[in-house]
């Protein structure tokens, strides 16, 4: 274990917190990460030198916030890679990112077209197809991956003539998982599919490169990689953007408008209706300076090694079924059959230790499992083997004192 977190805790103040007479040890990264004071400087300093509406006043104070609200698009296009910053369209989350996808493709869509996601999904790449499916007509189809997450050639079958879209997460929120991405997209590009990634759960612990993934989009969620929360970001390639619907309409992203018709503007701003949030993208930008900042394959394996290091600690205890992967994971996700998971999470919570039980936003996924939800512990580049260390011996004396 080369990389050493300690370095960076004093950049995120609120890990000093005393959770329940304890210290803080934070452990539900996966549902946010904590801001390092960059991302907070950044947006104290947004408010105090530069606040005013963007790309509209002819004023001083409303050039320079147009300066940086569009330079943060910049540093996010470079930060993934994206070939021009018409490419980064922002939004409230991959929430919204993926429902501007599903209503946009939606005069694209008739009766016998399928739809294709993964049984790893979070509620977020599920309902909003599956809706549109209900509206369109299309059938949504289930790629059944195990938990492993591996390719297994029969799913080749489930890419036909009919597959019109292709949207699948890069890792699993519930499990840790990686998705077989490279061959899920060959084999969707093969049909013809459009194909969307959800990477929320990847942002914040691998480099993206969008151009090498070749995907048409990737959507994700700026509060869990450090960055605000009510920020996110809709990547597509120019085709696809350009066959969208706009989502929203009304203020900034029109041309001109009559009471007859309307002149959309050009990309990004054609998928930006109504007033953006301005501090929200220059705190994402200075939470991908944060990250780039940082030696990112140093800390994805710190990461790995503290999950690692938890699922090798309990995975002999037989009281404990583990559902995430042995390598490769950020998260532990576990079940303790007989003992209640808001039991597990309580105690935990009273020793100042914040995990996350339940369903992760995919009862689906649960039901494959058999449970109906599982505690979740997720890391992050702050996180000390001291945490991982804690959390262990916690959670065994929550099991005998339940038990
Ligand atoms: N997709 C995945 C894999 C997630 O983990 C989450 C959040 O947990 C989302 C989508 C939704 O993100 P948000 O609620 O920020 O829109």
């Amino acid at each position: 274990m080369t990389f050493n977190p300690h370095l960076l805790r004093d950049a995120f103040p609120i890990l000093a917190t005393q959770a329940n007479d304890q210290p803080l040890v934070y452990l539900d990264n996966a549902a946010t990460t904590q801001k390092p004071t960059q991302v907070l400087n950044a947006l104290l300093n947004y408010y105090q030198t530069s606040n005013a509406n963007v790309h509209r006043g002819a004023h001083y104070l409303s050039d320079r916030a147009t300066g940086q609200f569009e330079q943060a698009r910049t540093q996010v296009a470079r930060f993934i890679n994206a070939p021009a910053n018409s490419h980064v369209i922002w939004t409230k989350g991959a929430t919204e990112a993926i429902n501007m996808v599903a209503y946009g493709l939606e005069w694209q869509l008739k009766a016998g077209d399928e739809i294709l996601i993964t049984s790893l999904e979070h509620h977020a790449n599920l309902v909003p197809w599956q809706q549109l499916a209900f509206r369109t007509g299309a059938r949504l189809r289930i790629l059944p991956l195990t938990s492993k997450g591996e390719w297994e050639p029969e799913y080749e079958h489930y890419f036909n003539k009919h597959t019109r879209i292709l949207a699948c997460t890069h890792i699993s929120n519930a499990l840790g998982v990686h998705t077989p991405l490279t061959h899920l997209l060959s084999c969707a590009k093969a049909v013809g599919a459009l194909t969307l990634i959800d990477g929320s759960q990847a942002v914040a612990h691998e480099t993206i490169d969008v151009a090498a993934l070749d995907c048409d989009f990737y959507v994700f969620s700026g509060h869990k990689m450090y960055g605000p929360t009510g920020i996110g970001v809709l990547y597509g390639k120019a085709h696809a953007l350009d066959i969208l619907t706009p989502y929203q309409t009304g203020g900034e992203m029109v041309r001109h408008v009559s009471y007859n018709s309307t002149e959309f503007n050009d990309l990004p701003f054609r998928l930006e209706a109504g007033t953006p949030h301005i501090e929200g993208a220059i705190g994402l930008a200075a939470a991908c300076e944060f990250l780039a900042q940082l030696d990112r394959s140093a800390v994805q394996t710190w990461e790995q090694q503290l999950a690692a290091w938890v699922y090798n600690e309990l995975r002999f205890d037989t009281r404990i079924e583990l559902y995430s992967p042995e390598q490769g994971s950020t998260m532990v996700s576990l079940g303790v059959p007989g003992i209640h998971l808001i039991d597990l999470n309580t105690y935990l919570d009273s020793q100042g230790i914040a995990v996350r039980a339940g369903s992760h936003c995919a009862h689906p996924l649960m039901a494959q499992l058999g449970v109906t939800g599982t505690l979740r512990a997720s890391f992050a580049c702050y996180n000390t083997l001291a945490e991982a260390q804690h959390f262990c011996s916690v959670l065994l004396d929550a099991i005998e004192i339940l038990s």
